[in-house]
C-alpha cells in the first residue's frame, strides 16, 4: 500500500516515513502544499497524511480540491493542539480522520489502518486467495498453514495482488502502489520480485495449483478460480 506524506517539517516526515516503511508500506513525501496537491492529484495513492498548516496551499484547501476533483483517497489530517478548532473544519471538507500532534507513531498507525479497513474500501484485516493467508495486522502470510517468510517489498507485493485478486494487473499499476517514486525500478524489477514470490509461493507448494500466473502482454494476476 502506498501513502503519501504531506508535511512541511521534514523530521516529522521522515520519522513517519522510516516508520512506516517497517511496516511494509510505500511512502512519498511532499514538503509543501502545492507540491502534496500535484502529487495526490497525478499519482496513485491508497491513503494521503495531511498536514494541516502547510506553505504556498494549506491542508484544508488541498483537501477541498481534491474531493472537488472526483479523488476519494483516505485522507487523515494532522493537526497542532492550537489548531484543534480547525479540525471540524477538516472533516467537513473531506478530511476522513484527524491526529493531533504530538502523538504517538504507534496511534497514528492503528488510524491509517482503521482508514484502510473501512467497509467501503473493502479492506478486510485478514486476506485469502485459496489456501494462501495474509493478516495485515500481524504481517503473518501462510499457504495451507505453513508460514511463508516474506521481505517487506514482497509482502507490499502479495497484498496488493490478492487485494485484487482475480483481476489482472498491468506492471504499471503494480509499480504505482507497491514502490514509491524515488525508488529505483529497472524494466526488470516487477518480474524479479514476481520470481521471488513465485519461488516462495507457488514452487515451494508444489502440490497445489499455482496461484499466481502471467498475463501475456497484460500483467500479473493471483487467482483461486482455477483451483
Ligand atoms: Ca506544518
Amino acid at each position: 500500500m502506498r501513502i503519501l506524506i504531506v508535511e512541511d517539517e521534514p523530521k516529522i516526515a521522515k520519522s513517519i516515513k522510516k516508520g512506516l516503511e517497517q511496516e511494509a508500506f510505500s511512502v512519498d513525501i511532499a514538503e509543501n502544499g502545492t507540491l502534496g496537491h500535484d502529487l495526490a492529484s497525478s499519482e496513485t495513492f491508497d491513503l494521503i497524511i495531511l498536514d494541516l498548516m502547510l506553505p504556498e496551499m494549506d491542508g484544508l484547501e488541498i483537501c477541498r480540491q481534491l474531493r472537488k476533483n472526483g479523488i476519494s483517497t483516505p485522507i487523515l489530517m494532522l493537526t497542532a493542539k492550537s489548531e484543534l478548532d480547525d479540525k471540524v473544519l477538516g472533516l467537513n471538507t473531506g478530511a476522513d480522520d484527524y491526529l493531533v500532534k504530538p502523538f504517538a507513531f504507534e496511534e497514528l498507525l492503528a488510524r491509517i489502518k482503521a482508514l484502510l479497513r473501512r467497509p467501503e474500501k473493502s479492506l478486510d484485516a485478514t486476506l485469502e486467495c485459496s489456501n494462501l493467508k495474509i493478516d495485515t495486522i500481524s504481517y503473518k502470510v501462510t499457504r495451507d498453514n505453513t508460514p511463508i517468510l516474506l521481505s517487506r517489498r514482497e509482502f507490499a507485493l502479495l497484498e496488493y495482488l490478492v487485494r485484487n485478486k482475480n483481476r489482472t494487473l498491468s506492471k504499471e499499476s503494480i509499480t504505482a502502489h507497491v514502490w514509491d517514486y524515488d525508488s529505483e525500478i529497472l524494466p526488470n524489477t516487477v518480474e524479479q520480485y514476481m520470481g521471488y514470490l513465485r519461488n516462495k509461493v507457488d514452487k515451494k507448494f508444489s502440490n497445489f495449483k499455482p496461484l499466481i500466473k502471467t498475463i501475456r502482454g497484460f500483467g500479473y494476476m493471483i487467482s483461486d478460480d482455477n483451483v
